[in-house]
């Protein structure tokens, strides 16, 4: 989709799944499997631990931007109070987590300090799709 001629391209979207506790982590792996389930997308690791810029345990979704209208609207209606970073990749990971986000709940704070200003296009990361949707994948 043409945009703006100095607008950067959308070359994939993540959304982040955060759970706090031991309710809200069963919570978030429930819908990890519906989601495995549903939509061919990449699952990406669980992490009880905060990672990166992350500052609650959470795991990884990542999707095309033809899957947009899709997963977004889906992940509204099924997120159960889990609070979820969306954010696009444009090869500017501190502008795409800090200013091109959206939230679904709660917005949760985000450590700066270690998102790259601007990275290269060998350093994104390609899109590894569960195509055959299916529990438990990765
Ligand atoms: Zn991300």
């Amino acid at each position: 989709m043409h945009i703006d001629d100095d607008t950067p391209a959308v070359r994939s979207w993540h959304a982040h799944i955060y759970f706090d506790g031991a309710a809200q982590r069963a919570l978030a792996a429930e819908l990890r499997e519906r989601i495995a389930g549903r939509w061919a997308l990449q699952l990406g690791r669980w992490h009880d631990a905060p990672p990166g810029p992350h500052t609650r345990p959470m795991y990884m979704v990542a999707f095309a931007p033809a899957l947009f209208d899709g997963v977004v609207p889906w992940l509204a209606l099924n997120r159960r109070g889990l609070d979820i970073l969306l954010h696009p990749n444009t090869l500017a990971p501190r502008a795409d987590h800090l200013q091109h986000a959206l939230w679904l709940g709660q917005p949760q704070p985000l450590r700066a300090e270690v998102l790259a200003a601007a990275i290269s296009i060998d350093d994104d990361e390609a899109l590894m799709i569960n195509t055959t949707p299916r529990e438990g994948a990765r």
